[in-house]
Formats: structure tokens, sequence, C-alpha cells
């Protein structure tokens, strides 16, 4: 971390911001609609803390082993702490008293896990169903056709509740079809609002990153999950 890469980073806060209003206007909402969360990654936890101390309230980590170290160190008074990345059962319980929000949960078995140790720490633990829009093999998330199966068995369970839908589209060489992308998501996310399933509550549809955010807003996304456009391009040495 440097002078510079700090006032980079303050360059950059300021410019997704306003990226996000202009974008949530021509969505018909406003900035605070839409959710910014910063996607931290190999980014060091002064640096985490410098974008906090501009106003970012969200962050989140891929990793538990990068979560763990750098949890002592990030400033998470007015921060919410989530975990966006792959997550296997045997790490949930070294996480779940952590984090505000599990982004990334696509199958029973996690979630049953994530329900037993949220119990053990008297609390619920708010997740995202993690969906795999584009059909990739070997890419987390659920297929949209189990989507609403797998949301059912998860409200049954106690000690974690569905709050909405994440996704990471394929990558894509143009607006158009990562749109479309975009579009099947929300459309999914509005099908099941409309189900008001019991114990389920779609209130978050996390999708767009640092290249297409503006896209993913305009689509419907009220939470972005943005790393390189704020913090630079990573460095994983
Ligand atoms: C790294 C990451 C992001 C942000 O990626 P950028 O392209 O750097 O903005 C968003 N979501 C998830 C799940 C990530 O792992």
């Amino acid at each position: 971390m440097t002078e510079r890469s700090l006032s980079d980073v303050e360059y950059n806060y300021k410019l997704i911001n306003e990226r996000i209003a202009d974008a949530a206007e021509k969505s018909g909402r406003k900035r605070e609609d839409i959710t910014l969360l910063a996607a931290t990654k190999t980014v060091d936890a002064p640096t985490i803390n410098h974008a906090i101390s501009l106003g970012l309230d969200h962050i989140g980590e891929n990793r538990v082993q990068e979560l763990l170290s750098k949890y002592e160190l990030y400033n998470l008074v007015n921060c919410s702490l989530q975990f966006i990345g792959h997550l296997q059962t045997n790490k949930v319980r070294q996480i779940v008293d952590k984090v505000d929000l599990i982004q990334s949960v696509d199958s029973l078995r996690l979630a049953q896990e994530i329900s037993r140790q949220s119990l053990k720490h008297g609390k619920t633990t708010d997740i995202l169903v993690e969906v795999n829009i584009g059909r990739e093999e070997n890419k987390s998330g659920v297929f949209e056709e189990n989507l609403e199966e797998l949301i059912c068995q998860i409200a049954e369970l106690e000690g974690i509740s569905v709050k909405g839908l994440m996704t990471i589209p394929p990558i894509c060489d143009n607006k158009q079809k990562i749109m479309k992308y975009f579009n099947n998501m929300h459309k999914l996310f509005i099908d099941i609002s409309q189900k008001k399933l019991d114990n389920v509550s779609m209130t978050i549809l996390s999708m767009g990153m640092s290249d297409d955010y503006c896209e993913a807003i305009l689509a419907g996304a009220n939470m972005v999950r943005v790393g390189s456009a704020l913090f630079g391009a990573r460095n994983y040495s």
C-alpha cells in the first residue's frame, strides 16, 4: 500500500459510486437502492480499511484462509463482512460466526452445515443461493430448474435464512450476451419472489462485477460486487 494507491482507491470509489447512481437512475431507482460490495481478495487490510473510511459498507472475501488471516485487522464497525467464494462444507464452522451473509450457497448439504453451525452460535445466518445461469460445467451454482426446490428445502432449516440470489455469469465478449444472463437472473428473482414461499425473502439480487456492474444494475441487480475497478489489478503473488 502506498499513498498513490490509496488516492487511486479514493478516485475509483467516487467514480464507481457515480456510475452506480447513473445506472440506478436509468433503471428507475436511486443510488441508495443499490449496495456496492467490494470484493477484497488479495487486497491488504489497510487498503480495505481506507475504502471503509470513505464510506464503503460491504466487503466480501472469497477464501476462508484469507478471511481468517485478515479478520482481526478489518475495521468492521460500520461494515458488513460477507463470504462470496466457493465454500467447502468442512470450512463453514471457521467463518459462520464472523460473516453477515454467505452469498454462495448451492447445495442442501452446505445449507445443512450452515444451519447446524449457526445454531451452535445461537444465530441465524443470511444466505443467497448461487445460480449457475450459464450452465457451465465445473462452475458453482445451482441450475435454474433446481432452484425452487433447493430454496424450499433450505427454507425448512433453522438457523439459516434465504435472502436472495447471486450469480457469476460466463465471461462474455459483448454486452448483449451478458445482458441476456442478467435479464434471465432478474426474471428468476421476480418469479421466485412472486411465489411468496414460506421463510424466503427475495430482497437481494447480487450480480455484476468490475466490467459489467452498470449492465447488471440496468437488468435489476441491487447488489454489485466490484474488485479490480476499485482496488486495481489483483496481485496474486
Ligand atoms: C473477485 C470477485 C468479484 C469481483 O471481481 P472484479 O472483476 O475484480 O470486479 C466479484 N464476485 C466474486 C464472487 C469474486 O470472486
